[in-house]
């Protein structure tokens, strides 16, 4: 069916691009999609998708409308179509940005989605779209390491920022690994901490590994910054403590921070009497990780979106800002005191 489509009913606003199902960019302008063409020094040329329609649309290098489209198309345009591979573009790049659960993507993008009835009836569901998501996951990520001896990619030894991330990586007994990532200011604000709170948890560490070890050092008085690492499988817990204990001591003079101490004392001689700090970390690893014993590549990439974030409070934090203290919690705390 034709339609009219002359040229005072173009709306160059309405020009926008998704990707094809190979990631090639598509132009969609007033509903009716386009590929590209062919490209000169000076303009690119893009033909309607449906097969036997010669309509072009031409635009500059920097994506810019510079004409055509124009003309009459050979079939009616399909906005719902235009919709689908929109919400299905937006999905897939939240599956290779996040490590939020396929699942979850899924449907959160559907509840954001302004879609029509048809564009949902014709939507894929959930199951038709996890496979290919997953592929597309799986294409992003270096292959899964089978072991813990393993070369780590460049892009997670270093932070968002491009700053050195991976502190330590050793194996000081055979056939054991471990590796202690963090930051140079975390590192720094470690060492002017007065309480710094270590615990592990065995359930987030991915496969190869035993535990995630998290040093959390208290500055500004609440807010908290972490550094984590995971030793190696087959260690017991006292034997990881004493590991973390000897990694530190190199690390010190590694970092040429050997005139800083750390007195390591028991919890009993801090006035500190509950590990809430770590046990609210474990929560928000549980959330934002959603799954038990996640992937090396998942862990890693939320280990530095961790970073990312913990830089970030620590310039709010250092330029004056503070949270502030539910009134329940400080009951709590301060009967905790006078026990
Ligand atoms: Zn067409």
């Amino acid at each position: 069916m034709a339609t009219t489509n002359n040229i005072s009913s173009i709306d160059i606003h309405n020009l926008s691009f998704i990707k094809s199902n190979k990631n090639e960019p598509l132009l969609v302008l007033n509903n009716y999609v386009y590929k590209r063409n062919k490209t000169t020094a000076k303009r690119k040329y893009w033909v309607c998708v449906i097969r036997g329609c010669q309509v072009y649309v031409h635009t500059t290098l920097s994506n810019e409308y510079a004409g055509g489209g124009t003309d009459l198309h050979s079939h009616a345009p399909n906005p719902e179509l235009v919709q689908v591979k929109k919400v299905r573009q937006k999905m897939k790049e939240r599956a290779l940005n996040e490590v939020t659960l396929i699942g979850m993507i899924y449907e959160e993008e559907i509840a954001k989605s302004s879609m029509t009835r048809s564009a949902l009836a014709i939507f894929p569901t959930n199951s038709e779209i996890y496979q290919g998501v997953a592929k597309a996951r799986r294409k992003a990520a270096p292959e899964l390491p089978q072991s813990c001896f393993f070369t780590i990619p460049d892009i997670y030894k270093s932070t968002i920022d491009g700053k050195r991330f991976l502190l330590y990586d050793g194996s000081p007994i055979r056939r054991e690994r471990i590796l202690l990532f963090g930051n140079d200011d975390q590192l720094d604000l470690l060492f002017d901490s007065h309480t710094v709170f270590m615990d592990g948890t065995f359930s987030k560490a991915p496969h190869n590994f035993c535990q995630i070890y998290i040093i959390h050092a208290v500055n500004f008085d609440i807010c908290k910054f972490d550094m984590c690492l995971w030793p190696i499988n087959d260690q017991k817990v006292d034997r990881v403590q004493t590991d973390i204990c000897r990694t530190e001591t190199n690390r010190i003079s590694t970092c040429d921070l050997s005139t800083n101490t750390i007195s390591w004392k028991n919890v009993s001689e801090s006035n500190v009497r509950t590990n809430n700090n770590c046990e609210g970390y474990h929560n928000r690893m549980n959330c934002r990780l959603q799954r038990n014993h996640p992937n090396m590549w998942l862990l890693l990439n939320f280990l530095q979106k961790e970073e990312k974030r913990a830089t970030s409070m620590m310039i709010q934090c250092t330029s004056g800002a503070s949270k502030k203290k539910d009134q329940r919690t400080a009951a709590i705390q301060n009967r905790i005191d006078a026990l």
